[in-house]
């Protein structure tokens, strides 16, 4: 992302009703603050933190009149640093905390600044749930303007497919509401488009039931069982139940209490489950996936629901310096899992102990993620795809940046041969414009894409994402 020539906005409206944060004000390192500390030079030349939906015309005009791109920021999570690029004018929406729920319909409305730490307990006392990520820091927006995946992503399927409306303000200024029925084009693109038509202030989700109480942990094996295991995960989860999610992470396992001593910060395989079904499945379930290989514990127990959402979080703190590449498999092949294994047996020790400083990640797919909506009903894409895999790095210092990010590099350069051409966008590192032309699937939705973007947003404005550029979708 380039820096941009710098404006002094000494123009900016005084009709705005939120807080004006610049580089000399006492509060702009707190603002400025996002998930990835690797883009913390950069310096936003002014943050505009919305009051509410009109304060985000205010902005979006001010941006349009003045022939400037705009920056979104709501969680801040994004891995590319794209909500606070250096010298931009940024439209903050972290106050817009709306949490409002319908228990006779379940339909949730929920403000662009609601995390799903908020949201999640929200609904949990209603014994609902919108499907959606596992760290509660993670903003809603971003998460679902991207698709959305998760522990219940195989019971009720991605975010976006849960997703009612949205209200936007587009890059003219106007308010509109976009749903099946209101805007359909603008609809299906944002249902997975990132943040490139326009800027949602509101969405609407259809809430799904969800116990109070969820089985939740980890079963850690030592990472020479990984083939066994991996290979064995691969044919349990053909029919294990929709309400199983399984991650399998090779990690430096973390020093929790019930893992024996031996095992912390070494190379490990944890199998990372959530069982949100009915409890007299759980114990089977559990020996099963025990019974892969030797576990040296089985650390899964039942847990609140908004609990068991944020047990990621400890390894997953705000402000290390992050890297992330991921990409689709069709399958989880031997080859597959003797390249991840060969790669994690030399990932580089940890910087910061007891956080591991890498991960890759083997998130089960299928159930009604893969099965239950089509390719073509949002630019979202899932085509093909089984396993969800990434890798994670993090440091603090920058000096280290070079040799985890290598290791990530050529990690993903080995198994780039059995990756799918479409991908998660949000889960991994922007690689590049003819990558974007294949992550949405097909040549047909990255046109249509470009249509609704072309459309939409037709000088670019929103620009700091996972870009599609207005009218490059021929060939
Ligand atoms: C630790 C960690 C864990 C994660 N876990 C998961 C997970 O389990 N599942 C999953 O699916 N993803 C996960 N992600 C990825 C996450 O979905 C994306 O990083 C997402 O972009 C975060 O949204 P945000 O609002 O927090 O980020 P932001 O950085 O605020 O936003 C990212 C981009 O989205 C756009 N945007 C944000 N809000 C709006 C808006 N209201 N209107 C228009 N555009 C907007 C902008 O282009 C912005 O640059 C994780 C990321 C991290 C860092």
């Amino acid at each position: 992302m380039s820096a941009l020539s710098r404006p002094s906005f000494d123009d900016f409206p005084a009709t705005f009703r939120g807080q004006l944060y610049r580089q000399s004000d006492l509060g702009y390192p707190d603002v400025r603050a996002i998930f990835n500390a690797r883009m913390a030079h950069w310096t936003p030349g002014l943050i505009a933190r919305a009051a509410d939906a009109d304060d985000v015309v205010t902005v979006v005009r001010y941006a349009a009149d003045a022939g400037i791109p705009l920056a979104v920021k709501s969680g801040g999570h994004g891995v590319d640093g794209s909500a606070m690029p250096d010298g931009a004018l940024v439209l903050d929406l972290s106050n817009l905390k709306e949490i409002r729920v319908d228990t006779d319909t379940g339909r949730v409305r929920l403000g662009s600044g609601v995390l799903l730490g908020e949201m999640d307990p929200a609904l949990a006392e209603r014994g609902l749930v919108v499907p959606a990520g596992t760290v509660s820091t993670t903003g809603v927006a971003g998460l679902t303007l991207g698709g959305g995946v998760g522990y219940n992503m195989r019971r009720y399927g991605a975010t976006v497919d849960n997703l009612l409306a949205c209200e936007v303000v587009t890059a003219d200024g106007r308010k509109v509401r976009a749903s099946h029925e209101e805007n359909p084009d603008l609809f299906w693109a944002l249902r997975g488009g990132g943040g490139n038509f326009g800027v949602v202030t509101h969405f609407e989700f259809q809430a799904r039931p969800l116990p109070e109480t969820v089985f939740a942990g980890f079963i850690p094996f030592t990472l020479d069982q990984a083939p066994a295991v991996m290979t064995g995960l691969r044919s349990y989860m053909r029919t294990a139940p929709r309400e199983l999610a399984v991650i399998g992470a090779m990690t430096q396992c973390p020093p929790l209490p019930p893992v024996p001593a031996d095992m912390h910060g070494a190379n490990s395989l944890m199998l990372i489950v959530v069982y949100t079904g009915a409890p007299e499945g759980a114990e089977k379930i559990l020996a099963d996936l025990a019974g892969l290989g030797e576990a040296a514990v089985v650390a899964v127990m039942p847990t609140p629901w908004p609990v068991a959402n944020r047990m990621l979080d400890v390894i997953a703190p705000q402000g290390r310096r992050a890297y992330t590449k991921g990409a689709y498999l069709a399958e989880l092949t031997d080859e597959v899992v003797a390249i991840a294994m060969k790669h994690a047996e030399v990932a580089p020790p940890r910087t910061n102990p007891p956080a591991p400083s890498s991960v890759q990640n083997f998130w089960a797919m299928g159930g009604a993620i893969s099965e239950d909506a089509d390719e073509s009903s949002a630019a979202f894409s899932r085509e093909g795809a089984q396993w969800f895999w990434e890798v994670a790095t993090q440091c603090d210092d920058a000096a280290d940046d070079e040799k985890f990010m290598t290791w990530a590099d050529r990690l993903h350069a080995d198994l780039a041969p059995h990756f799918l051409a479409n991908c998660y966008i949000n889960l991994t590192t922007d690689m590049g414009p003819e990558w974007r032309k294949g992550a949405w699937g097909s040549p047909e939705k990255y046109r249509k894409l470009v249509d609704a973007k072309t459309r939409w947003d037709p000088a670019n404005m929103f620009r700091f994402n996972k870009n599609i550029e207005p009218g490059t979708a021929a060939g």
